[in-house]
């Protein structure tokens, strides 16, 4: 067996807190271990996610140190409304910096208010305790006007690092469409500017083509949960989405197709890691970034399956593709402008879509229920939420709101909740 490399020398140069780092990669490790490494039945393909994961700030970074000596930059996004497709097509790297873990979010509450949503906390915690590679790999990194919290935590950013904000609409009317197009152009000057490189039809083409394939792999995997029982677990399934935002996109999509024609085989022999006849939910609501599973893990430890995730970590990040047709570069950026649009974040107004996604989406799962999952303080979301429950009750499907953050301190209370739910729809199907 090789030697672990010694990354010792890299986190010292990127600045990293060494004490706390470990702290970081030690808690990690044995949360992996609880959640993961523990499971039944699992598929063997996992075993290259287990190893990304374990490679996260080792490997992985090095890969990226090693890309920016070769002259490539590296640009850090927190939104699924960045377009990654012109980073990679001008050869930059596109790493997702949103943050899902507890670690850190002292040193932000000397700088942020303490009721600010778990997920913003985190990814200024982690820069402010020298905890996150990915953000010190950086030569830049791109906010986005969507939530309030955001906006303003990005000012706070530029202090510490180039930062870059894209004016999102909030609305999707022509005017709005016209804005986004614009920042669209906007956004391709300040890449290039970083890169130093040009864009051209034929490399936002080529690029464009990556992420769709990227996005075809995580419909199929998608695809495979459908059936019943699921050939993976919904905390797998989570983890697989959560490394889309920072591993190599070719590598993770062949990855990913290794994995569904694994589940496929599983399928038809109804191999699953769970109990036949569990109760099937969907969770809908708030992104979950790595390494946030606290969620799907009480819930598939109380016997249920999640078979599928109506949020940016999750359908919202894969549902529809860009169209592949453009020739021009201006149909192209239109392409991009329109797909972008799709998205249906809580942070537009109004906001149907998002509504009869989560419909759709338990429909076709076939799930016994709902779980809407609220970061505190997530204004969006928990708002929403009241759509989203008028919509399921006139269908029929029960559902339970849960508000909570990356803490460990309310999850008794979480699993007696989630329990009593998960028994009410046993009930209902006996
Ligand atoms: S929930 Fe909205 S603001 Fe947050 S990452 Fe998704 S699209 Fe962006
Ligand atoms: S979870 Fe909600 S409050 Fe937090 S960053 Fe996303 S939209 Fe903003």
């Amino acid at each position: 067996m090789a030697e672990k490399q010694d990354y010792r020398p890299m986190w010292t140069e990127l600045g990293l807190d060494l004490e706390g780092h470990d702290g970081l990669l030690k808690v990690l490790g044995d949360s992996y271990s609880e959640v993961y490494l523990h499971q039944e039945n699992r598929p063997s393909a996992m075993e290259y996610f287990d190893f990304v994961v374990s490679e996260a700030h080792g490997l992985r970074i090095k890969e990226l140190m090693d890309a920016k000596d070769e002259g490539r930059k590296v640009i850090g996004t927190f939104c699924l409304y960045v377009p990654e497709e012109i980073i990679l097509a001008l050869d930059g790297i596109s790493v997702g910096l949103c943050a899902g873990a507890e670690i850190g979010a002292e040193k932000a509450e000397e700088y942020l208010p303490r009721n600010l949503c778990a997920l913003i906390k985190s990814f200024m915690g982690f820069e402010l305790a020298g905890l996150c590679p990915y953000f010190r790999a950086c030569d830049i990194v791109i906010g986005e006007t969507t939530c309030d919290g955001k906006k303003k935590a990005y000012e706070l950013l530029e202090d510490i690092k180039e930062t870059y904000v894209m004016e999102l609409p909030q609305k999707k009317e022509e005017t709005d469409r016209a804005l986004w197009k614009a920042e669209g152009y906007k956004f391709v000057e300040v890449c290039e500017r970083v890169t130093g490189k040009k864009l051209t039809p034929d490399n936002l083409k080529e690029a464009i083509r990556t992420v769709n394939d990227r996005r075809r792999a995580q419909l199929r995997l998608r695809d495979a949960r459908r059936a019943s029982p699921p050939p993976i677990s919904g905390r797998d399934a989570l983890l697989v989405n959560q490394i889309a935002f920072y591993d190599n996109p070719a590598r993770f999509t062949e990855s990913v197709n290794k994995l569904c024609d694994e589940l496929e085989t599983r399928t038809e022999g109804k191999v699953s890691p769970g109990d036949n006849g569990a109760p099937r939910v969907v969770i809908s609501g708030c992104p979950m970034a790595l390494p946030n599973w606290k969620l799907p893990f009480i819930v598939e430890s109380s016997g249920a399956d999640v078979v599928a995730e109506e949020s940016c970590v999750g359908e919202r990040g894969f549902r529809t593709l860009v169209d592949e047709d453009g020739e021009t570069l201006d149909e192209m950026i239109d392409n991009l402008v329109d797909r972008y649009l799709t998205i249906d974040c809580a942070c537009f107004t109004p906001n149907p879509e998002r509504v009869e996604h989560v419909l759709e989406t338990s429909r076709e799962f076939d799930a016994d229920g709902v779980i809407h999952y609220s970061i505190s303080f997530c204004t969006p979301y928990m708002v929403e939420a009241k759509k989203v429950e008028d919509a399921l009750s006139a269908a029929g499907i029960p559902l339970l709101k849960i508000e909570t953050d990356y803490s460990q301190g309310d999850v008794g209370q979480l699993q007696t909740r989630i329990d009593a739910f998960l028994e009410m729809l046993k009930a209902r199907h006996s």
